[in-house]
């Protein structure tokens, strides 16, 4: 078995189709693929993941806010058609057309037209800053995506709006409720000290969170260690998916991620009761 948990396609942030990653993934000898757009449930037609025989678990990542800090919390094997999961990211995806919307008020104050143009065009369902960054990006305004964010898009840009998401108790509690597992997404890139990791997993724990990802696309050894060695002494499940987005970057293309250690293996999420009724 060899499972990549987290990954996204067009419909959110994403570079390529759902069909180019189950293809990705036979390629790479993938068995289990969860496709966790941003706050969108990604669905495949039956004929297409019978034809790359890959296992497909209906899969999304969702941001939230903890402490006016945003967490991203992935939620796995959630039933798509369930609708308090529905409606929170009907709520969520509103949220980002609205923010976007402003972001376009801001550039057009500073001279700067054609978003809304650009965004139409796109294929997504859940419209991202990394979209807006690629239209600065390919209307010449700026470089590339790090260079959009620092002048226009991040907290110190000229176009910053915040985000408005929900909170992470109903975000855990949406994900519970369509059957699916909470999994606290790639804790080690919040910018957070070793009390406050300590204190988002335990209010993770606390809110109905069940695993955390323990090791993604260049993740730091020592950093997946650490959170190996939190997710055992709180008993949590632990997880691990590349966070893939475009095959362009290498170093974090699908399936690349360093395998969870012998020791954490027993709390994988696969084994976790829902997946063995
Ligand atoms: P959003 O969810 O709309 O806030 O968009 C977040 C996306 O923007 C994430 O998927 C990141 O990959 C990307 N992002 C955030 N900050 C930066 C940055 N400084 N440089 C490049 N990409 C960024
Ligand atoms: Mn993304
Ligand atoms: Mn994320
Ligand atoms: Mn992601």
């Amino acid at each position: 078995m060899k499972a990549d948990l987290h990954c996204h396609s067009f419909f959110s942030d994403g570079k390529h189709s759902p069909e180019f990653l189950l293809q990705r993934a036979k390629e790479l000898s993938i068995t289990h693929i969860a496709i966790t757009d941003h706050d969108c449930i990604t669905m495949l037609n039956k004929p297409l993941v019978d034809h790359y025989r890959v296992k497909v678990i209906p899969g999304v990542e969702i941001s939230c806010n903890w402490e006016s800090k945003e967490i991203h919390v992935v939620g796995l094997g959630v039933d798509h058609k369930n609708e308090a999961l529905q409606s929170l990211l009907a709520r969520q995806r509103a949220a980002r057309r609205e923010r976007v919307a402003a972001i376009n008020s801001m550039l057009e104050t500073q001279e700067i037209k054609g978003l809304p143009q650009y965004v139409k065009s796109l294929p997504c369902v859940s419209i991202t800053r990394s979209h807006v960054a690629d239209f600065l990006v390919s209307s010449g305004i700026s470089k590339n995506r790090p260079q959009a964010f620092s002048k226009y898009l991040g907290k110190q840009g000229r176009a910053f709006i915040p985000s408005n998401w929900n909170s992470l108790s109903l975000t855990n509690e949406a994900i519970s409720s369509a059957g699916g597992i909470p999994v606290l997404a790639h804790p080690g890139r919040y910018s957070l000290n070793k009390r406050q990791l300590n204190e988002l997993v335990g209010a993770f724990k606390h809110r109905g969170g069940q695993a955390i990802e323990v090791s993604y696309g260049g993740i730091n050894p020592l950093v997946q260690k650490n959170l190996e060695e939190i997710a055992l002494s709180k008993g949590l499940f632990v997880s691990a998916g590349s966070d893939f987005h475009d095959a362009k970057a290498h170093w974090t293309d699908l399936g690349k991620f360093p395998a969870i250690t012998a020791r954490a293996k027993k709390n994988a999420v696969w084994k976790h009761s829902k997946w063995h009724p």
